[in-house]
């Protein structure tokens, strides 16, 4: 159903998003716009109500966990209500565009916008990385400066780290396996596995809790669950300022870079107003309300970082190509395998 003239229609059908503008806010789009969304509902609708508001696009939200999303729209096929996929990690984008549940964006993105898929399945809305986590008071900062120096023989026994199920370190290693080469990543995932203080369980906020705990004395984990632990109840907070950030690789690589993205369904009915979306969540209020919201990087180099973010320090982070991360997350995960990472 379209609001406008059928003249204006027309003109919309024969014409490139860019061109169908009448202005910034009085676009011609679809008056619907059906969204799957991996990220919790309180850390993205307050956004899309806005957008909705200010487009008068009526949005079907959808919110769930990100795999089970993305089996949704699959069993779904060409029958899938859905126009939007918002969800977390490259690996997972990267999945999404290989079992053909995306297609290509036709907005018009700011020139500053430089993490996206070579044909543009998905753009990344913010970035995250993924440093070591020690206890200050038990080990010494100066001996760990490189994700290599997690498995010096003086740490056996004291790493805590998450399943090699889990997307955040097959994302990890498959970059790794870009920068570093097969053999090193299998020697690297095994003295991971002869570290580990205890056989890998939780998410990344029980791996940072175990280093307070005592399990570990070193954890590997996402930027903001730590951020958010810092601006959460003050028992989690007290646990969460025990701990000290160590940028890896910082005379090399970098820290590990992952992303939170969108991507347009394969089958989406509403391509316009699901490129007006992504054209709205990449201007600054949006960036940096979502970021900020969700303790994660904006995008926009212009946008300020959350004062929890500034206080975990400036890095260097990977610059290697994303896409072929997310692709090389099989490849991580038989390596991990191999090596007994459970
Ligand atoms: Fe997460």
């Amino acid at each position: 159903m379209k609001k406008i003239a059928s003249l204006y229609i027309l003109s919309l059908l024969c014409t490139p998003l860019w061109a169908a503008n009448l202005s910034a806010d009085n676009r011609i789009v679809e008056s619907e716009l059906n969204i799957y969304s991996a990220r919790k509902e309180a850390l993205i609708k307050p956004l899309l109500d806005k957008f909705s508001a200010q487009y008068d696009v009526k949005i079907n939200l959808v919110t769930g966990k990100a795999d089970a999303l993305l089996a949704r729209a699959k069993s779904e096929g060409k029958f899938s209500p859905v126009d939007i996929i918002i969800t977390t990690d490259v690996g997972r984008l990267a999945r999404a565009k290989s079992q053909s549940l995306t297609q290509p964006i036709t907005a018009t993105l700011p020139d500053y916008v430089t993490l996206k898929d070579q044909e543009s399945h998905w753009v990344a809305l913010t970035t995250r990385n993924r440093p070591i986590i020690i206890n200050p008071l038990t080990v010494d900062a100066d001996s760990i400066t490189s994700y290599e120096d997690l498995i010096k023989p003086e740490f056996k026994g004291r790493v805590c780290i998450r399943s090699s199920s889990n997307i955040y370190n097959q994302s990890l290693v498959a970059a790794m396996l870009i920068q570093k080469g097969e053999a090193q990543t299998l020697a690297w995932s095994k003295g991971m596995v002869e570290n580990f203080a205890r056989r890998p369980k939780g998410g990344d906020r029980d791996q940072i809790k175990a280093v307070v705990s005592g399990v570990c004395d070193i954890a590997v984990a996402n930027t903001y669950y730590l951020a958010a632990m810092r601006n959460a109840d003050e028992t989690t907070q007290a646990i969460a300022n025990k701990v000290k950030v160590i940028w890896p690789n910082q005379s090399n690589r970098g820290v590990h870079l992952n992303i939170s993205g969108i991507s347009v369904a394969k089958h989406a009915k509403n391509t316009l107003a699901a490129n007006l979306l992504i054209e709205y969540m990449l201007q600054k209020d949006a960036q940096s309300w979502y970021a900020n919201t969700n303790h994660e990087y904006p995008v926009d180099p212009s946008i300020e970082w959350s004062d929890t973010l500034k206080a975990m320090g400036t890095f260097k982070h990977e610059t290697i190509e994303l896409n072929q991360v997310g692709e090389l997350n099989g490849q991580a995960l038989r390596i991990m395998d191999k090596a007994g990472w459970r």
